[in-house]
């Protein structure tokens, strides 16, 4: 109609967390939204989501709950973190050198501040519930994109079981005539592109932008298991409280040299598990099942029992063996017509409990560059331009401390150098706050700081009275002075580190590629080998 200003139309692809968050922004800014999902409702019980199993917990912490909360939907964050149960810590479940088994438990922060467990099938419900009862949100499952062209701003979708009249209107049917009743067109603004880590939006994407592009997996499978809430009967620690086996605001590690056990608390008192080893550890146990309760008690004691041994090795057979991925991709984005979010941009190992995290984050960030900017197409390929170029260093830096906190999970917890640098980081979050210190934990998982950010300061510790900042390549050193007392303490128990440390550090010691990872930069590459030989 002449004189209508045109409403943007967007197409979101995938309907799991990102693609419903991004759905969810798109729609309380009044456009025309249309989720096309390829797999059936996430919410019935019968659909499984793709690369995962259904039951998989997450990790939610500040920078997911702070793009729920601007999605402008009091309602839903309401919901969500009420769903949630708190982990103030990692319990680090051991056995000590008379075979006792051992718990420890490690706190996320000094201040009280922890990350939660979320049911990830349940958060994606609450989603898309709230977007239901939206008017301008339509949602079609059961719809794969297969193919799009962000010149002429045409996607298509395949459609599985679905029949010609219940399409959505305006779709037109073209191309070959056997997929006539299956193929539809559908025209567009902006393609938001959520479909995770195999995305075919990427795929579609690259060939209209010269996309640099990286994917590697890591030699770890995952397969998930499960502990029953406890009974008067069943095996429990020492943590256990209110129903559950053991602690029910922990997140649990098994840590084992190459492989670890993880179990996050769920809403009914039951423990979502994960096991994590190489691929040849799982091909042995595949070849013989019959070894699998053996491999637990060797590897993480204690679990099989908390598992139950009859069920431990069904567990294994039934549920599947899953890779792990890593991409990074940029730009992410191309003109004014299509944008990757979440999986589909950076899927990541999940070591840091922040995939889902950075992915909810990518919808805040790129809205608020859109709402700069997106009345016309030029505005918005300006504001998708500038996302691209905030998120993608920020994208990179995450998947490598992601990739680096692998190593403080499974071996790092029970290192004592670990353990010192916890201590020193603590103590500089209690006492030097003014001096603007936190821990890489606590940045990452506890504030909305850009991740390149974090990762781009480098803190140093002296045993000098001074304490001193400095701009290195690219990032920022700050020196913290331990003082006399504390300094000697350290001394004391670690002599050569600290002098190891007070030396190198004006020996211009420090590599740019240190700073993805403080942790490694502190104790593992930048001292000596002698000192870590001697220490871990
Ligand atoms: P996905 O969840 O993969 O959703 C993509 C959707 O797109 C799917 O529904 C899929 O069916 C659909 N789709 C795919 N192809 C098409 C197509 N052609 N057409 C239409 N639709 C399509 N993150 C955290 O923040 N905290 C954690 O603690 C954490 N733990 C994890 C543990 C494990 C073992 C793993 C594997 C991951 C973990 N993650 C964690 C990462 C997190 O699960 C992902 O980052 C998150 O699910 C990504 O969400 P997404 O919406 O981008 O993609």
């Amino acid at each position: 109609m002449a004189g209508t200003r045109h409403k943007t139309k967007c197409l979101v692809v995938g309907a799991g967390p990102v693609g419903a968050l991004s759905a969810l922004y798109a729609a309380r800014r009044g456009w025309d939204v249309e989720v096309y999902e390829l797999r059936g409702d996430l919410r019935n019980k019968s659909t499984t989501p793709l690369n995962f199993t259904k039951s998989i917990n997450l990790a939610l912490s500040e920078r997911g709950i702070e793009a729920i909360r601007q999605s402008d939907s009091p309602k839903l964050l309401d919901l969500v973190l009420n769903s949630c149960i708190p982990m103030h810590g990692r319990m680090i479940h051991g056995q000590d050198g008379h075979g006792n088994l051992t718990e420890e438990s490690q706190s996320y922060d000094n201040h009280g501040r922890y990350i939660r467990a979320v049911d990830r099938g349940a958060l994606n419900k609450m989603l898309l519930d709230e977007l239901e009862t939206l008017p301008n949100v339509k949602l079609l499952f059961h719809h794969k994109l297969t193919g799009a062209d962000f010149n002429r701003r045409k996607a298509w979708f395949e459609q599985k079981g679905v029949s010609r009249s219940s399409s959505p209107e305006n779709h037109s049917f073209e191309g070959n005539p056997l997929k006539r009743a299956r193929e539809i067109e559908v025209d567009f603004d902006l393609i938001l592109g959520c479909d995770g880590a195999y995305s075919a939006a990427r795929f579609h994407l690259m060939k209209f932008v010269h996309m640099d592009y990286e994917q590697s997996y890591i030699d770890t499978l995952w397969c998930e298991f499960r502990i029953d809430p406890s009974t008067s009967n069943s095996v429990k620690t020492p943590s256990a409280r209110d129903g559950f086996a053991t602690s029910p605001n922990h997140l649990h590690i098994w840590p084992s040299s190459d492989k670890m056990f993880i179990a996050i608390p769920s809403e009914d008192k039951s423990f979502t598990c994960t096991l994590f080893a190489p691929g040849a550890t799982f091909k042995a146990l595949e070849n013989d099942p019959s070894q699998v309760e053996l491999f637990f008690n060797v590897n993480f004691p204690g679990a099989a029992d908390l598992l139950g041994s009859a069920g431990i090795q069904k567990q294994f057979e039934s549920n599947p063996h899953l890779p792990l991925i890593s991409i990074k991709c940029a730009p992410h984005h191309y003109g004014s017509t299509g944008v990757i979010l979440g999986d589909a941009a950076h899927a990541m190992v999940p070591f840091y409990g922040q995939g889902m995290n950075a992915g909810l984050e990518d919808v805040r960030v790129v809205f608020s560059h859109l709402d700069a900017n997106a009345a016309t197409p030029e505005g918005r390929a300006a504001a998708l331009e500038a996302y691209s170029k905030e998120r993608v260093p920020d994208a990179h830096t995450i998947n490598d401390l992601a990739f680096a906190n692998y190593w403080e999970m499974h071996a790092g917890v029970r290192s004592p150098l670990y353990l010192l640098r916890k201590k020193i980081e603590e103590f500089l979050n209690d006492k030097v706050p003014s001096a603007g210190f936190a821990t890489q934990y606590s940045r990452i998982s506890f504030s909305t700081q850009r991740y390149s950010e974090v990762a781009a300061i480098l803190v140093v510790l002296s045993s000098s009275r001074l304490s001193w900042t400095g701009e290195g390549n690219g990032f920022t050193l700050v020196g913290y002075s331990l003082g006399g007392g504390i300094a000697a303490a350290f001394t004391a128990d670690f002599p050569r580190l600290v002098d190891s440390l007070v030396l190198l550090a004006p020996a211009g010691l420090i590599r740019p590629h240190h700073i993805s990872a403080t942790s490694r930069i502190l104790y593992n590459d930048w001292l000596p080998k002698s000192i870590i030989n001697r220490i871990v």
